[in-house]
């Protein structure tokens, strides 16, 4: 009794790393073609009970001109034609497809180039079209199959119900020894008790009609189990009709083989041995031809293949960032804390020589969100100091806040970042009725600024231009980071914030040889100072308008203003974490678990380098309660009067002396004694 075949078809597998190749042909080489282009797709040789489909795998190496199988895999042979178009990939006719490839396939049998390369029956063709943007990659595969070819099986039995295990090693040896090609159809011949293993092109033009009772026609089967069958079976069907037309009406008996492995053995003992009826048909009646695959859904329809987290390089890039930084929790830190630092919102005050190194070393923590406010224009002075300015910059005289974010996405496009241009109001530049609502403006913007940012750096080139920032930074409770350069020395320093409680020198403690300072009672850059910032620039020759310092100074003062901010963000009480001076030289090394302020080590109140000594120390001061940006006495003018005491402020810088009651106690002083405070100097 003759009863239906089962088929099963192959199911496709796309390694990533064949999209990321056929990108990278489709933008170098292919760009506007839509020629088809050679692949292989490779079939495991070894059945593997773990894998319950029959996948063929396409990688990378589908696209090489050799099949490199290394002796594991059968070869499939297809084409890809990837279309132009999302709308060209839908609306090309689908059946057209198949049956120009079916066409194809069927010249290849005539021809008898599958009888020399039989890997043709196992053919298949993929459709894709690949939008780049998104890196999506839709795709659809079929394995044509004539529908008119109807195979009958009359029986099927276990091939080593008909050989023994003998044999069966000896033609698992001569299998074996088939190249790639050849492997996948072959023909068995039973003579005289020993199996002889035929390529096709070496036996299949001999066949007579008694000569086939002898004869396997071999094929190896895709199929996980024993009861079906591969159906590229009919493409072979089609092959021996077309060059043994006296079979045709005809049983022939077929091996399905499988290889599997028993314990340490391998062989074909699983394989089945199929006795078939061939139809009567012949090639010229295939004009219609099945075997797209269906999508995960079960439908006829194409598959898309998402690659955007494993092609975009923007996410490689991101990813790589954060590998780098993730593998300091490896065994250096492992305690460190990478969010908080990523999730930092960072405000830049200036976006010139500090601003630049500040930024660069930010981006190397990892951190996201980075926002710079500036004034200024990139002039051909900067680029070579200044490291996110190139000379074209210069050349179309952009405005930092402009060209620095942009720099900053070129060099790693997760981050983001954003430019204000604000000129930054500055006591004693007096604003008058034309400049008022600017004025008012600029005060709002950065005040918002300030709100919105966790960690503000104060990396301007005026002593002034800090004051506001500072006031500003100390009454929201931000951490501010300071950083001032000489010719040859720089400071680096961290503000204290608005305290609950008022100065309270007991609040300082001592441990031998060793002042602490709780953090929020830290100074900040104008509490060493007796006198209100005024306008520096007034009376000033070029050299001392300029920023001019030996050019190592910014990078040193940049990056130290980083660590510190980092370090700030690893400790517990963030900005509140102590500062630790060491009052005594002889004073020894602190115990390193009241040392270890935070997971990185110490915090210090400000860092102060020299670099004609190369040397450096780390002073801490208390907040001065006259100090004129962050004293309570300033702090609550701000809160009652708001913009109405900035604009005094702005007016003159005195109302600041008169409002801390500084002027009083200036009245008491020598003026060669106050001129040690110019900021000028640095101690
Ligand atoms: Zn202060």
């Amino acid at each position: 009794m003759a009863s239906k075949l089962s088929y099963v078809q192959a199911v496709s597998s796309v390694n990533p790393s064949f999209w990321n190749k056929l990108t990278e042909i489709k933008l170098n080489v292919d760009k506007l073609s839509e020629s088809p282009r050679p692949v292989w797709g490779y079939f495991t040789l070894l059945s593997k009970t773990t894998v319950n489909q029959p996948l063929i795998e396409l990688d990378s190496t589908s696209f090489n001109s050799d099949f490199n199988g290394q002796n594991m895999y059968v070869p499939f042979k297809g084409k890809v034609i990837n279309k132009n178009t999302v709308e060209d990939f839908k609306e090309c006719n689908k059946q057209d497809v198949i049956n120009t490839e079916g066409k194809c396939l069927c010249e290849n049998i005539v021809s008898g180039e599958a009888i020399k390369n039989p890997v043709l029956l196992n053919s298949f063709l993929l459709l894709t079209f690949a939008d780049l943007k998104k890196y999506h990659y839709y795709y659809w595969f079929s394995f044509p199959v004539p529908s008119g070819l109807v195979l009958e099986k009359f029986s099927a039995k276990i091939i080593s119900e008909e050989f023994n295990s003998d044999r069966l090693k000896q033609l698992y040896v001569a299998f074996q020894a088939l190249d790639a090609m050849n492997k996948t159809y072959f023909i068995i011949e039973n003579q005289n008790d020993k199996l002889l293993v035929h390529s096709l092109s070496s036996k299949l033009s001999e066949l007579t009609a008694e000569s086939t009772t002898d004869i396997y026609f071999a094929f190896f089967n895709i199929s996980m189990d024993n009861k079906s069958i591969g159906s590229q079976l009919r493409n072979y069907a089609a092959l021996i009709l077309h060059h043994c037309p006296f079979l045709k009406g005809k049983t022939q008996k077929f091996v399905a083989v499988s290889v599997t492995r028993h314990g340490s053995e391998v062989g074909l003992d699983t394989s089945v041995i199929y006795n078939l009826l061939l139809p009567d048909v012949s090639t010229d009646k295939f004009d219609s031809w099945v075997g797209w695959e269906k999508n995960e859904r079960d439908k006829m329809g194409p598959r898309v293949a998402n690659m955007k987290n494993t092609l975009d390089p923007k996410i490689i890039a991101e990813n790589s960032v954060y590998l780098n930084l993730k593998l300091m929790k490896w065994r250096i830190v492992p305690d460190i804390n990478l969010e908080v630092t990523e999730n930092a919102k960072c405000l830049l005050i200036g976006a010139g020589t500090l601003g630049c190194a500040v930024a660069r070393c930010l981006l190397g923590w990892g951190v996201r969100n980075i926002t710079f406010a500036d004034n200024g224009y990139v002039s051909h002075s900067n680029p070579v100091r200044q490291s996110l300015y190139t000379y074209e910059d210069a050349l179309s005289m952009k405005a930092k806040s402009e060209v620095a974010p942009k720099n900053l996405e070129k060099i790693f496009p997760g981050v983001n970042a954003k430019g204000v241009h604000i000129c930054i109001p500055m006591p004693g530049h007096s604003v008058g009725e034309s400049m008022l609502k600017q004025t008012v403006e600029a005060v709002q913007v950065l005040t918002d600024l300030i709100k919105d940012h966790d960690i503000i750096f104060l990396l301007t080139d005026s002593r002034e231009s800090r004051w506001l920032p500072t006031l500003l930074g100390c009454y929201h409770k931000k951490i501010v980071i300071n950083s001032a350069l000489g010719f040859d020395s720089y400071l680096v320093m961290r503000h204290g914030c608005s305290s609950d409680t008022s100065n309270n020198p007991e609040l300082v403690q001592d441990i031998e040889g060793y002042k602490i300072i709780d953090g929020d009672n830290l100074g900040c850059y104008f509490c060493n100072d007796v006198t209100a910032p005024g306008d520096s620039m007034k009376n000033r020759t070029l050299d001392q308008q300029c920023t001019v310092t030996r050019p190592g100074v910014a990078q040193i003062a940049g990056a130290l203003a980083v660590e510190l901010a980092v370090s700030i963000l690893q400790h517990e009480k963030r900005i509140k974490a102590p500062a630790f001076y060491k009052i005594s030289s002889k004073a020894e090394d602190l115990d390193p678990e009241i040392e270890n302020q935070c997971i990185l080590g110490l915090i210090p109140h400000s860092i102060r380098g020299f670099l004609s000594s190369f040397n450096q120390m780390l002073p801490a001061t208390m907040k001065y309660d006259k100090c004129v940006a962050c004293s309570d006495v300033i702090l609550n003018e701000y809160k009652e009067k708001g913009i109405d005491f900035l604009l005094k402020v702005f007016d003159s810088s005195k109302h600041l002396e008169d409002v801390t009651k500084l002027t009083e106690m200036l009245a008491d002083f020598d003026m060669d004694e106050i001129l040690e405070f110019s900021d000028e100097e640095i101690e």
